[in-house]
């Protein structure tokens, strides 16, 4: 008789979605399936803020670190501030808080071990398990969640969310802590559109990113910018860099590579969890584990990430080609969306809980011709 394998569940990755998967695990009780999550790093790192909209009560609500109720979209000719009345806000987590919270809630529980310094190579699934080689050795697992990062994620081709950014303390009071600047001075050059997002944690204190939708970033032009927008936010005075974080998040309709094995399932970033339009995939990672989780308590085996409706993928598709095609036009359509879709809509288009209606009336929102004439072109091709 063949030996049991190691664990149950092998989870590769303990960053956003390795962890929030076992994090929930850890949580049940009258379970005995045993997880283990494979984490190259030795320690974690405050190296990333998740912003996403929620109201007051949701898992990570002690976590929050500042919340907005009015975020703001704006050219160099003209601004809209949005204001929500209906008790969502913006919200930000400090990836530091997110780390300690998930790992404490693994270490409560003798079923989950967290192994750092561990690095996943190559996965061989088998009939009856799936063996991972680590440089620790062979492991062996019932099934497999794989959430490190695609290949050459970081510079792959294609189009994507690009940033760079600073968390500044001003010696001046230079900043409203009452509104998030989401799409700050948009605008378009060269190397597509940008804008400056803007996360004010007091009078004095923000994050500052300068951010692009490109195909091509242009990374010395974005650390350019982004010092450009730092002695622009200080106007003059004296200021601090207290951290910096980057990244680049695909921005694709195009459904993300699947495991060829019904034991490994992809997940996170790298499994597509960010929805195509807008890169957000905080919320969505959660869902996901939250739904995961449950499958495997269940004595279900894991699960992916479930595919966008094909009208959402469609619309999304549209819109950003629309961008990447025009970004020109990107400016006026992000200020048209801010001011003419009503907050709660907007929020759940952005934050994927959009329904056909919302959709509706994002499009009624926009300026009909570039999409009418990227559908003709559709068509016509
Ligand atoms: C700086 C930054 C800010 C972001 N801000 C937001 C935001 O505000 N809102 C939002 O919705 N989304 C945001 N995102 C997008 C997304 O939410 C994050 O990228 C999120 O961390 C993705 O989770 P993940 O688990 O897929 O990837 P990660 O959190 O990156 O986790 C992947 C893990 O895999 C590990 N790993 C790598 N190689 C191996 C290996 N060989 N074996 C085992 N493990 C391995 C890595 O060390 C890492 O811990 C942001 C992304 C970045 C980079």
């Amino acid at each position: 008789m063949s030996r049991k394998p190691d664990v149950d569940v092998l989870v590769l990755g303990g960053g956003c979605a390795g962890l929030s998967v076992a994090a929930r695990l850890a949580g049940y009780s009258g379970t005995d399936l045993s997880v283990r999550i494979l984490e190259p790093r030795e320690q974690y790192e405050n190296d990333r803020t998740w912003c996403f909209w929620g109201t007051a009560g949701h898992r990570f609500s002690g976590q929050v670190r500042h919340r907005w109720k009015a975020w703001l979209f704006s050219t160099a000719q003209s601004s809209w501030t949005q204001v929500s009345k209906n008790g969502i806000s913006y919200q930000s987590i400090a990836a530091d808080d997110f780390y300690a919270s998930t790992v404490q809630s693994i270490e409560q529980s003798d079923r989950i071990e967290l192994s750092l310094g561990t690095e996943a190579n190559a996965i061989d699934p088998g009939a009856d398990r799936v063996n991972v080689e680590t440089n620790r050795g062979q492991l062996t697992a019932r099934w497999v969640i794989d959430t490190r990062p695609a290949r050459g994620q970081d510079d792959a081709p294609g189009f994507a969310q690009v940033f760079s950014g600073a968390e500044i303390e001003t010696e001046a009071e230079r900043f409203d802590p009452e509104t998030a600047g989401l799409m700050s001075h948009m605008s378009c050059d060269s190397n597509g559109f940008r804008f400056t997002y803007i996360l004010p944690f007091s009078k004095r204190r923000a994050l500052v990113e300068e951010t692009r939708f490109t195909a091509a970033a242009d990374r010395s032009r974005l650390e350019s910018g982004l010092e450009h927008s730092l002695e622009q936010m200080s106007d003059g005075s004296a200021y601090r860099v207290l951290r910096r974080e980057a990244g680049r998040i695909p921005m694709s309709t195009r459904p993300a590579p699947q495991p060829a094995s019904d034991r490994v399932f992809a997940a996170g970033l790298g499994g597509g969890a960010a929805r195509p339009a807008t890169g957000y995939a905080f919320s969505r990672i959660q869902r996901w584990a939250e739904d995961c989780a449950q499958r495997i308590r269940t004595g279900r085996p894991p699960a992916g990430h479930p595919p966008d409706p094909a009208w959402r993928s469609f619309a999304d598709g549209l819109f950003l080609r629309v961008i990447e095609e025009q970004p020109e036009m990107a400016p006026d359509l992000f200020l048209a969306l801010g001011r003419r879709v009503p907050p709660a809509t907007l929020v759940r288009f952005l934050s994927d809980e959009g329904r056909l209606r919302d959709f509706a009336r994002v499009a009624m929102a926009l300026p009909k011709r570039p999409f009418l004439a990227r559908l003709g072109t559709a068509a016509a091709a």
